[in-house]
């Protein structure tokens, strides 16, 4: 039976960006508060990519909450289950499951002028009225399986690396992967030893950098338990020297030369035959594309059974792939380590704001827009988490997350200082905003790197990485400036000056 709740803040989604805001509501005494979540538990990203050998890729003391430090970190990269544990931890810490409704996915949403609230409907027909919208939806949630002729036609195995099918043994089997990105680098090396064959389909070669993991000791956890101030200490260290980092990628791509130095001599110690190298050496500037970590992954290509194929995949058939080249590979499974919808993530959800304004329609005409990856102007009261051109290819997106859960902290007080019932961003305000940041985003490695990559949209925009600093965006999202936005007050609906 459907059900109808009217709440002041509606959230969608229970990764670390739902998970986030939700803490922060309760923080500032809102507890009339709902989440939205379509699968059957918390956790996103961290939930649905089980596959072997998955873990972050940014150390785990800086992707954590800055909030809810964890001294007990197994490793300096942790893996997925430990991730996962960790978010279902700090849900239970500040007592949220009571909020989320799990199973409900978030159908759509419509901005109702004379109420001045959202109508929220879900796929089963729930409906909910809220005040403000909040989507933590994530960009790299929906797989993307290539659309490979033939592929209907195979009657093996196949799934996606974030769909995981862990009842298929793998044992023995022959696999194809398609792929080499940050997904397939990480589990390559799990399956490698235990498949028959492995026939590996590269498309474009990533850099690879070695992989600065270990374990973390007993003392060394110890240590952080006791004295909070060492971890802290770490955390800041970990953060600025990833920082550091984005002078390559968004000042001077030059200096990523010398990044690219030791990914090669890496390679050369891991990859002693000229041939396979050649192979493996992107032609585009480090950070192009994601810049990856791995020290086992090299040497997966090199073991028995493994091949690797950049031909490119021709057709599928029933039992096969067929490269390119015109060579018929015999596979009993594949494995699709093809990443995600990026660019379009926030296409399929429906919002309908002022004026009967559709936000993909209207993305589809102007590219994809927001203001600080948090407001679109002429969708009052709704706001994005890890919205456009927030993503990072450096540093811990925890961080920018957290920066954007504060800012909707205070637009939400705004609205409620200036007891009005709506807060849009200013179209010019909106319009500089993307202007600058598009005059940045073309000096970047992004898009001087030479290739092509999922930050880009088809006219080769990029619209899903923050062109820099962290720090920056903190610093410009650190206060809410009242005069970006139109505030409508509740009474007489009088435009409030700011
Ligand atoms: C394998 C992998 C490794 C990564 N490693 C790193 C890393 O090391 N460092 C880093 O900074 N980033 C990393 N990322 C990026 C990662 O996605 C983010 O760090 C972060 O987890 C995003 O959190 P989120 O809450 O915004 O989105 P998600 O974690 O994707 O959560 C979104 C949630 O919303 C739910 N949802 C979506 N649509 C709907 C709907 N219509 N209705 C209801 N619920 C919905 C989903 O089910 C999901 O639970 C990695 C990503 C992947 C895939």
């Amino acid at each position: 039976m459907s059900t109808h709740r009217d709440t002041q803040v509606l959230i969608v989604g229970t990764g670390f960006s739902g998970l986030g805001m939700a803490i922060e509501l309760k923080r500032t005494g809102r507890h009339d508060f709902v989440v939205l979540e379509k699968a059957a538990d918390l956790g996103g990203t961290w939930r649905d990519n089980s596959y072997p050998g998955c873990a972050c890729d940014v150390p785990s003391h800086m992707y954590s909450f800055s909030f809810e430090l964890n001294p007990r970190w197994s490793r300096m990269f942790a893996q997925q289950q430990e991730i996962w544990d960790y978010l279902r931890r700090v849900a239970d810490k500040y007592d949220l499951r009571g909020h989320i409704t799990f199973n409900s996915e978030f159908d759509g949403a419509r901005w109702d002028e004379a109420a001045k609230v959202w109508h929220v409907e879900t796929k089963h027909g729930d409906t909910y009225t809220a005040k403000a919208l909040v989507a933590g939806v994530g960009a790299l949630h929906i797989p993307n399986v290539p659309e490979l002729p033939g592929i209907e036609e195979f009657r093996g195995k196949s799934f996606h690396s974030a769909r995981w099918d862990h009842d298929y043994d793998l044992t023995g089997k022959k696999v194809a992967v398609v792929g080499t990105g940050a997904s397939a680098i990480q589990f390559v090396p799990e399956i490698a030893d235990r498949v028959e064959s492995l026939t590996l389909f590269q498309r474009t070669p990533p850099w690879i950098l070695p992989k600065a993991d270990r374990s973390i000791s007993a003392w060394e956890q110890r240590l952080f338990r006791l004295l909070p101030f060492t971890q802290r200490l770490y955390r800041d260290f970990v953060y600025w020297t990833r920082e550091s980092s984005a002078l390559g990628f968004a000042v001077n791509p030059k200096i990523m030369k010398f990044a690219q130095g030791i990914a090669k001599r890496h390679m050369v110690k891991q990859v002693p035959d000229r041939a396979m190298r050649a192979k493996l050496t992107p032609d585009y500037t480090m950070g192009c594309k994601r810049v990856l970590i791995s020290n086992d992954y090299y040497p997966a290509l090199r073991k028995p059974g493994v091949e690797l194929v950049t031909d490119g995949i021709a057709e599928v058939r029933e039992h096969s792939v067929v490269d390119s080249a015109g060579v018929e590979h015999e596979v009993d499974a594949i494995v699709y380590g093809t990443g995600f919808h990026v660019i379009d993530a926030f296409g399929y959800l429906d919002i309908v704001g002022k004026d009967g304004r559709n936000l993909a329609k209207e993305w589809q005409d102007t590219g994809i827009e927001s203001h600080f990856g948090i407001t679109v102007s002429g969708f009052p009261n709704f706001y994005f988490l890890l919205g456009p051109n927030t993503g990072l290819g450096h540093n811990s997106v925890v961080f920018m997350i957290e920066s954007q859960i504060r800012y909707i902290s205070q637009c939400l007080d705004l609205v409620d200082r200036h007891h009005a019932d709506e807060l849009d961003v200013r179209p010019e305000v909106q319009r500089a905003f993307n202007r600058e940041l598009h005059r940045k985003l073309r000096k970047g490695v992004w898009t001087e790197g030479g290739c092509k990559s999922w930050y880009l949209d088809a006219q080769g925009v990029n619209r899903t990485v923050w062109p820099g600093f962290t720090w920056r965006y903190w610093m410009r999202t650190k206060k809410v400036r009242a005069d970006d936005f139109t505030i409508t007050a509740r009474a007489n609906r009088d435009r409030v000056p700011a």
